[in-house]
């Protein structure tokens, strides 16, 4: 009956984006107010006690507390991971001998900790631009709180799939649907490079100095050129898309001061200058 219930609530629950924002707004101030740990929005320490009152939180104001009423009191345990590296967070359904099955929520401490640190670029998580931790950890948590609600009605949960992805973007507004935030590995290989950075590189054998405006795979490095297309800040600048391990920090204190990328070409299409730099 509960389980229908709650079904119903993740097929069809639509609040709107006002209503999500409002309160998802009040679960973070709430979890400030409340929690010993927890007590600035790019906070250093957390408990597994705050995912448990994230959890009351989440369900009691999105999913009508059924999450909760379903698995009673001791079939849900929360961890925090310091080992998780990759994923920001990560939900288990735990077969039991005695028939209902158990869950665990785990929250990757060190993706948390290591985002927004001195150097932080812009973090995102559910494809969510994330201003600081608090906000981190709350996409991380309404993921993980989606296959547990899915495990609960479904016995299987799957952020692959359209089921997971339209939930999680009607109740949540999620863009994505996968683990990942930044991560260590990823920010090493970046050796500090940001959107704004000052970079140098070769091309052609020539050393070209430029602004990093985006970072993918690759970067993609402004260089100021009298032929190029003219961009929305009124200067021309040729596009490169660069290897990360071939850019070098012209000062490396603009590691710490990420500007936003400088916009779009102006008139229509891209610029006619393109160069790849293979
Ligand atoms: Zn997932």
């Amino acid at each position: 009956m509960l389980r229908r219930t709650l079904s119903r609530v993740l097929l069809e629950r639509d609040p709107g984006a006002v209503l999500i924002a409002d309160w998802t707004r009040r679960i973070g101030e709430g979890l400030l107010a409340d929690s010993p740990h927890v007590r600035e929005p790019n906070f250093t320490r957390i408990h597994t006690a705050d995912l448990d009152r994230l959890f009351a939180a989440y369900d009691g104001r999105f999913l009508d507390g059924l999450c909760g009423r379903i698995l009673g009191p001791d079939r849900l345990r929360f961890r925090l991971s310091r080992r998780m590296t990759r994923a920001g967070g990560k939900t288990t359904r735990i077969e039991t001998p005695q028939g209902a099955p158990r869950f665990e929520i785990a929250v990757a401490t060190t993706i948390l900790f290591d985002g927004f640190g001195e150097d932080a670029r812009e973090v995102t998580a559910c494809g969510l631009p994330c201003a600081n931790r608090l906000e981190a950890l709350q996409r991380i948590f309404e993921h993980e709180l989606v296959h547990l609600a899915e495990y609960l009605c479904w016995s299987e949960s799957h952020c692959g799939r359209s089921r997971f992805q339209g939930i999680a973007r009607r109740i949540f507004l999620h863009r994505a649907h996968t683990h990942q935030l930044i991560t260590r590995p990823e920010r090493a290989a970046r050796g500090g490079i940001v959107v704004g950075s000052r970079v140098i590189f070769a091309f052609r054998g020539r050393p070209l100095t430029g602004r990093v405006n985006r970072i993918t795979k690759r970067a993609t490095v402004l260089v100021e050129d009298s032929r190029a297309p003219r961009w929305s800040d009124g200067r021309r600048y040729a596009r490169y898309y660069v290897p990360l391990d071939q850019l070098r920090l012209v000062d490396p204190a603009s590691a710490r001061t990420p500007k936003k990328g400088r916009g779009k070409p102006e008139g229509r299409g891209k610029p006619e200058v393109r160069r790849e730099h293979a």
